[in-house]
């Protein structure tokens, strides 16, 4: 693990969505375009996250495909040697590590975590897993492993990467240096290039945050989502009735995520967006233009997505998992010498 470690995972319990695509995926593919010498780029799917709620576990052998497809469909090269795509569930490790960070987390640090108590609040008492309550251990264990310092993630993993940080500081002064501490989320969209970490809202409810497990999926575009009814999705978000286009997230919510989704899918800026169409009293003009950029993107993206080669994926999550099994097992190891399960050379 000689050069710096970039590393991301998308949990593959539905299908990726534009949230998803901006906020995760894009950062890393152009990091894995621009900077591969650098650094170690690890974009995994992490296949034992993707039932911490329920789903339906016929679908998720093909969803972990899907998701190693779209990584590549949205650019990730696959025939360079710093460049991992793996499967999680295929690295024991990251069993392993979780296991032991358990037992230095308290309960009330988990309890905390907000995206925790919004999904318990929706599945009620019954449907909480311990699986949900305490994923972001596991999460922890994903970034600990391979040493990552850059996580490209949303404004709403903020918690869980702290979590990963308080953690592996908290494992460093009782046992010495086991582990590199990840950057903040400032400092990571910084490095992104980034003003600020990105946070896509619910086009019918923009109020929250556009998810993939979203139950109705309604306010939600999904990368393979037929474009023409994508279009749809746009032209009935909810909006103002301030008849004036305008980036103010707090009273404009619905206008500024469709600017915010402008801005994202043109590579501009969001103020240069801004200015071109603040003002604009006709929000159906403006959703119809927001609506055929969606519809052209997810086109060009599905054409891409159905000329990936399952084999050349699976070729690549097979080569890949050996180099991490290596890299997570040497990490791994120093824990288990550090708490006393292994003799210390
Ligand atoms: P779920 O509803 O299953 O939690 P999700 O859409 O929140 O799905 P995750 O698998 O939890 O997706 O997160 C994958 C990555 O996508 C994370 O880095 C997360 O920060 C990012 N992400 C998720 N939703 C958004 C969003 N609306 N805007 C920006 N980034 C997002
Ligand atoms: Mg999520």
């Amino acid at each position: 693990m000689s050069k710096p470690v970039i590393l991301t995972g998308l949990r593959a319990n539905n299908d990726l969505t534009i949230g998803n695509y901006f906020g995760a995926i894009l950062p890393m593919i152009e990091m894995a375009e621009r900077r591969a010498g650098e650094f170690q780029i690890n974009m995994f799917v992490p296949d034992l996250h993707s039932f911490t709620t329920p789903i339906d576990h016929d679908r998720l052998l093909e969803q972990i495909l899907q998701a190693g497809r779209m990584f590549v469909a949205a650019g990730l090269p696959l025939d360079h040697d710093d460049i991992n795509l793996y499967r999680q569930s295929y690295v024991p490790a990251h069993s392993e590590l979780t296991w032991i960070l358990d037992c230095f987390t308290g309960v009330g640090e988990m309890g905390r975590m907000i995206e925790y108590k919004d999904k318990s609040a929706k599945l009620g008492d019954d449907r909480v897993s311990v699986g949900l309550f305490k994923y972001p251990i596991l999460m922890a264990a994903d970034i600990l492993l391979y040493g990552a310092i850059y996580v490209p993630v949303g404004e709403d993993q903020r918690q869980h990467l702290e979590y990963a940080r308080d953690i592996s500081e908290r494992m460093n002064t009782h046992f010495g240096e086991l582990f590199t501490v990840p950057l903040p989320l400032e400092k990571q969209t910084e490095f992104f290039g980034k003003g600020q970490a990105l946070r896509i809202m619910d086009l019918a409810d923009p109020s929250k945050k556009m998810s993939k497990s979203d139950e109705s999926g309604k306010g939600v575009i999904f990368l393979a989502d037929n474009p023409d009814e994508a279009a749809k999705k746009i032209m009935s978000a909810t909006t103002d009735d301030k008849a004036s286009v305008n980036y103010n997230p707090i009273e404009q919510p619905g206008i500024s995520n469709l600017l915010q989704i402008l801005a994202l899918l043109r590579g501009h800026p969001i103020d240069d967006v801004e200015a071109a169409y603040k003002g604009q009293s006709s929000y159906g003009d403006f959703k119809r233009m927001v609506a055929d950029e969606v519809a052209g993107f997810l086109t060009a993206f599905q054409v891409k997505l159905a000329d990936v080669d399952d084999n050349a994926v699976i070729s690549a999550f097979e080569r890949s998992e050996k180099i991490a099994n290596e890299q997570a097992n040497a990490t791994l190891l120093k824990v288990q010498q550090a708490v006393g399960l292994r003799p210390r050379d």
